[in-house]
């Protein structure tokens, strides 16, 4: 039987699927009707022992398993995954309440690292120079660290987790994954494929539950790297925690990020994109635009923007007419209508509010309307707060200058876009701006896996990023090897510098 389905969520410990001794569950419902559709296990002390003490037994032989091995074991995954791509969106939509669409681009941008994965022989090479010294050559190899770790939030159950595992382990590591308790299903159902397209049981390991379990994974002695994504306090927490035990740590967290409108923008284009960036997947994405900054004449389209937002609707998963889904959970929903309040009081002109949004047949999803402010300034907690909800902020500028201020005043730093025609003010904005990742006439700039997902400033707590030539560097060593191995006898006796001869 499938571990995805019943209502005790499976763990994926020693290569069996198997349920948990706990006797606390987190329950994991549908956001669109509030039904309980499973329960997580908060995992056991000892069961997350067991996982990470297995994972470190199955180093052993998988990192000496041949590069093109680990390869054709990505090979064979991203196939399974592209076989199952619909049956994987499902049960993602159906715990996360995206639409079908949105849940199957879930998993597409999850599919193309584990492509990239599959290049693992390549991005695995190290260098080499001959004749550093007369005789004496010099050679690099990449060597995977041992056992690692995943954290995961719950806005991406496939792409995220798949940002992180199968990039270690083709690296040659072993890996316990500790998904969003909030969607548990997706990631379970990635690792049942995982072990279908071969991977040798222990490689993959799965636990769940919530901070205790992630503590013990933040300071065991076995565990060498910490992949992150979530929220800003939580990922401050793990940055901490996981490097005053000395692990590597790379610790994704929330954003704010604002798409600037130059006058000379193409005004349909703008208004497409920044309708689907703000309230696409309710907002729920770390990528979300939450921001947009009118230079100049540009805010005469705020009044058509605010009337192509009124139009978009809501709805359940299997609903094709839905622009998107409903909040994650009630208290998610809550928080969005207390910051939508706090947006009113502080002053800012609410042109849609997305407050009392109902939809047919769903009196008890967690459903918030498309909303908008204008006339929103730097002060206000909807300027300052990352909301993570289908609201949008409109802040005025003259110039493109003021707009860089802003933007690099702000703390976080994952994404941004500029709208123009103008290659010059395009070029300013790229070269000067102070976030990780820039959209030019692209509102979600996501770089593709053989790049990386290069967020800054609070958005980022550490060096080396998710995916692309920087995973690599994050899941290994590099291990540098000098040699000389001379024809004949050399007697030059003892070399008392640091002097190679
Ligand atoms: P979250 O921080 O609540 O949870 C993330 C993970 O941390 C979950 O697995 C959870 O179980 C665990 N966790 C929660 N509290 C913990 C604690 N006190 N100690 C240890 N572990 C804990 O985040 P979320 O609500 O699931 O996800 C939404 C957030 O993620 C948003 O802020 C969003 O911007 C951010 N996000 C960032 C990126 C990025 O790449 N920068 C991508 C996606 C999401």
């Amino acid at each position: 039987m499938s571990t995805t389905q019943g209502l005790k969520v499976k763990l994926f410990i020693e290569g069996e699927f198997v349920e948990s001794q706990t006797t606390q569950y987190i329950p994991v419902t549908n956001p669109a009707t509030q039904e309980v559709i499973a329960e997580a296990p908060c995992a056991t002390d000892a069961e997350v022992e067991r996982a990470i003490a297995h994972a470190k037994k199955t180093f052993e032989t998988w990192r000496d398993t041949p590069v093109p091995e680990r390869a054709r074991v990505m090979m064979r995954y991203q196939a399974l995954l592209k076989e199952h791509h619909d049956e994987l969106a499902t049960i993602l939509a159906k715990e996360t309440g995206k639409t079908f669409e949105d849940a199957k681009g879930d998993v597409w941008r999850g599919i193309e690292v584990v492509e990239q994965a599959a290049n693992i022989p390549a991005l695995m090479m190290g260098e080499t120079a001959e004749n550093v010294a007369r005789g004496i050559d010099t050679y690099s190899y990449i060597q995977p660290l041992g056992v690692c770790t995943g954290i995961t939030p719950f806005n991406f159950p496939a792409m995220i987790p798949l940002w992180m595992f199968p990039m270690a382990i083709a690296c040659g590591n072993t890996f316990v994954l500790k998904p969003s308790e909030q969607d548990p299903l997706t990631p379970m159902r990635l690792a049942e494929l995982f072990e279908e397209a071969g991977a040798p049981k222990g490689v993959l390991q799965v636990i769940h539950g919530s901070k205790a379990q992630v503590d013990i994974l933040l300071k065991h002695q076995d565990i060498k790297a910490i992949s992150f994504v979530g929220s800003v306090p939580v990922g401050q927490y793990i940055y901490r925690t996981g490097t005053e035990h000395l692990k590597r740590v790379q610790a994704f967290a929330g954003a704010k990020n604002h798409s600037v409108i130059m006058p000379d923008a193409n005004k349909q284009m703008v208004i497409n994109n920044l309708v689907g960036a703000s309230v696409g997947a309710a907002g729920q994405r770390c990528m979300a635009i939450s921001v947009a900054v009118f230079v100049g004449q540009s805010k005469e389209w705020i009044p058509e923007l605010a009337s192509e937002l009124a139009k978009v609707k809501p709805g359940a998963w299997d609903d094709p007419k839905a622009a998107y889904g409903p909040l994650i959970s009630p208290q998610a929903k809550q928080r969005v209508l207390d910051m939508i309040q706090k947006g009113k009081e502080e002053g800012a002109e609410c042109l849609v509010d997305g407050t009392n949004c109902e939809v047919d047949g769903f009196p008890n999803g967690n459903w918030v309307g498309p909303t908008f402010f204008s006339k929103v300034t730097k002060e206000m907690s909807i300027y300052q707060q990352e909301i993570f909800g289908p609201v949008l902020c409109a802040v005025e500028v003259d110039t493109l200058e003021e707009a860089l201020e802003l933007v690099n005043s702000n703390p976080f730093g994952n994404g941004t876009s500029i709208f123009t025609t103008n290659g010059a003010a395009a070029r300013k904005y790229q070269h000067e701006v102070e976030v990780g990742q820039v959209g030019i006439n692209i509102p979600i700039p996501v770089p593709l896996p053989f790049f990386s997902f290069t967020g800054w400033k609070n958005s980022f707590f550490g060096d080396l990023h998710a995916y692309g030539k920087q995973a690599i560097r994050f899941y290994s060593e590099t291990k540098t090897i000098t040699a000389r191995w001379p024809e004949t006898d050399i007697d030059t006796g003892p070399n008392m510098t640091i002097k190679l001869q």
